[in-house]
């Protein structure tokens, strides 16, 4: 069905039902001119935007819409679990291009709306517009911390030690799987999920925002430091000893791969260059003071301990012989010519 056939306000309402569900967290939410929403007593507000933009952040050619509406979403989760927060609601504006139709806005939605119900968020609001060139989606969301409990990039210190969630790497990975695979049909991750190239693509069309790690991080004061892994480790290691005035030692051997990345046959690069470069794990990468890691590892919690933090301010990165050289940031700037992608030996 066109979009035209229904116009802005039969599409919101469509939206409204795939999306949407009553809390009594938001008393006022979709259909006034502001929702408004109830936050835990003891809360400090958390608040993340992400834009995803057609042909910078995403291709029609390589991702389906369902999974499209997964990771708009996910991805700002993942910025919310990154904080040791809880994410409550959320706020979706599109710019739709005329090519594109209402069942296509359905699939977004109900991508969206899975992911977002899954970790217990719930839409609120959002604007539609018609877009001149390509699907343009901004999403918002609101999530709580307890007060002083919100963990920032900010807190490391020399001798923490440093952790990342899961593995690395199977996201930048299946990216170039699903560009080599250009001209031939648009797959979305379920058919191919059982194969091991499809589990690198599921990850790269579907990640999985670590929320209920990070909260719990936060809650028993674990983590004095933490981002997610969304530019890559070398990028994201670089802001967050940046931020805290400190630098890093990482030991390439100890960066966890998945199998599925350490087997896949014909990729560019070897497997620790798509987790050094390659972006979009979102993973959690966080810093332990010594005297914690004894708790850390009574919480179940799936972490690989790769470096330490350094009073020296370099980032560097040291290999199964012991040498070190710089890590430098090679993850995405939006504002360089092109990636800054040097193979990783
Ligand atoms: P306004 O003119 O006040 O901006 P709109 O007509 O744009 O209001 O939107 C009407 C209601 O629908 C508002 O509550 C708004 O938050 C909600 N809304 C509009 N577009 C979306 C969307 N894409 N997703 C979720 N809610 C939306
Ligand atoms: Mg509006």
């Amino acid at each position: 069905m066109k979009i035209s056939d229904l116009g802005e306000f039969g599409l919101i309402d469509r939206i409204v039902k795939t999306a949407s569900y009553n809390t009594k967290r938001a008393p006022i939410g979709i259909g006034d001119d502001a929702a408004a929403l109830l936050l835990s007593p003891s809360a400090t507000l958390l608040a993340t935007t992400d834009m995803l933009i057609e042909g910078v952040h995403f291709d029609l050619m390589t991702t389906d819409l369902y999974s499209l509406g997964w990771k708009a979403a996910a991805v700002n989760l993942s910025d919310i679990a990154a904080m040791g927060g809880v994410p409550r609601f959320c706020l979706t504006a599109l710019g739709i291009p005329s090519s594109m139709t209402v069942e296509q806005v359905d699939e977004f939605y109900r991508g969206f709306a899975n992911c977002v119900r899954k970790y217990g968020t719930v839409l609120v609001g959002g604007d539609t517009c018609s877009s001149r060139k390509g699907l343009i989606i901004s999403v918002t969301v609101l999530g709580e911390a307890e007060k002083k409990h919100a963990i920032t990039r900010s807190g490391a210190r020399p001798g923490d030690l440093l952790y990342v969630t899961g593995t690395l790497g199977n996201s930048g990975a299946g990216l170039e799987i699903l560009k080599n695979r250009i001209g031939g049909r648009v797959q979305g991750p379920g058919k191919t999920r059982n194969s091991m190239t499809g589990k690198l693509i599921d990850r790269h069309l579907r990640p999985i925002p670590r929320v209920e790690w990070g909260r719990r991080l936060a809650t028993a004061r674990v983590a004095s430091a933490m981002i997610d892994v969304s530019d890559g480790l070398s990028s994201d290691l670089g802001h967050l000893c940046a931020q805290s005035a400190v630098g890093a030692k990482v030991f390439a051997e100890r960066i966890p791969l998945s199998m599925d990345l350490t087997s896949a046959k014909g990729l560019k690069q070897p497997p620790v260059g798509y987790a050094l470069s390659g972006g979009e794990d979102y993973e959690l990468l966080f810093t332990v003071p010594p005297g914690k890691i004894k708790k850390l590892k009574t919480m179940s919690i799936v972490a690989t301990e790769i470096g330490i933090i350094t009073r020296q301010r370099a980032v560097r990165l040291i290999d199964e012989r012991g040498h070190g050289r710089p890590l430098t940031a090679t993850g995405y700037d939006h504002f360089r010519s092109r990636r800054r992608r040097r193979p990783v030996r």
